[in-house]
């Protein structure tokens, strides 16, 4: 699209934005021209809480399909709607409702522990959901031995290593970008930037975490660049945030960590399907009472939580 068609359609969405009386919200991880228009900017379960807040009535969610539910969930009044229909998340898509019965079957007794990166029936058969940022805490807070962790196996390794008197049983999902880098593009960038900062997203293989400086959810490292007095830093997840990062420290460096890794389906909205959004409602997330009702059980033990 050239500059001036841009243009156009920026204009349109703003102006169709304030006649609806609609918020925008984009995941770190969306393209460029998505996180600019964007009311409000964040991960998951900021924006989850953000959409709490706000007074419109109309969500466009601009990420993918969990946390728009996420949003529905946390907000059942407010109409939450996803531009791209097929925004799927691969990390989600790994466990399925009948899989996780089956699972629980198996370990009676045990905690069912839900990262947010999870469908809303996932959430709703779990006991507790939790986020990259607080899974050790949640964790450590619940009141059995033992727990099951799904969908993702890198950060159920991780709050596995930090906390040494439960049992974690893994569900082995995994997301396809964070999964592509490789320790030897660790020591390879290592090598270029000797004096950086190393941070990486839990989403990443276990031997990636067990040699960064830290291991931190976006706004996680959002908060920690914007504190430290680093200059240089080697980041380790979904190059959407690398703009973001270099957008609110321009005195900063950051690199990726190898050849930036990109979530196809948050690429999926652009400019066109965010108006289309807007101009047609499309696509409304519709949840069940039931579902909301266990799903909300769960995000709400885990902030009573942390
Ligand atoms: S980056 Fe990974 S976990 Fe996040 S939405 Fe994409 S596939 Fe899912």
């Amino acid at each position: 699209m050239d500059k001036s068609n841009v243009a156009v359609l920026k204009e349109k969405i703003l102006k169709l934005k304030s006649e609806k009386d609609v918020v925008i919200l984009a995941h770190n991880y969306q393209i460029p021209q998505i996180q600019e228009i964007a009311d409000y900017l964040g991960d998951s379960l900021e924006l989850a809480r953000i959409s709490k807040e706000v007074e419109s009535k109309v969500i466009v969610f601009c990420g993918v399909k969990f946390m728009a539910e996420t949003a529905k969930i946390l907000s059942p009044l407010k109409q939450v709607l996803l531009p791209v229909i097929d925004a799927g998340c691969p990390l989600a898509d790994t466990i399925n409702t009948e899989q996780l019965l089956e699972l629980k079957k198996k370990h009676p007794g045990a905690w069912v522990v839900s990262y947010v990166n999870s469908s809303a029936g996932i959430k709703a058969l779990s006991d507790v959901c939790c986020t990259s940022a607080n899974a050790v805490r949640v964790v450590k807070n619940i009141p059995v031995d033992k727990v099951i962790f799904v969908p993702d196996k890198n950060l159920g390794w991780w709050v596995q290593k930090n906390v040494s008197n439960k049992e974690v049983v893994v569900w082995q999902g995994f997301c396809d970008a964070h999964e592509k880098f490789t320790l030897e593009d660790l020591d390879k960038t290592k090598k270029l930037y000797p004096d950086a900062c190393v941070m990486v997203h839990p989403e990443c293989r276990k031997e990636i975490l067990q040699k960064a400086d830290f291991v931190l959810s976006t706004s996680g490292m959002l908060s920690r660049a914007a504190q430290v007095e680093d200059k240089r830093f080697i980041i380790g997840t979904e190059e959407g945030i690398i703009h973001r990062l270099k957008r609110e420290n321009p005195d900063k460096e950051f690199y990726s960590l190898g050849k930036e890794k990109i979530c196809q389906t948050m690429k999926k909205t652009t400019l066109v399907e965010l108006y289309e959004s807007l101009a047609k409602g499309i696509y409304s997330i519709e949840l069940s009472e039931e579902v909301i009702a266990k799903a909300k059980t769960a995000i709400e033990r885990m902030i009573s939580y942390v």
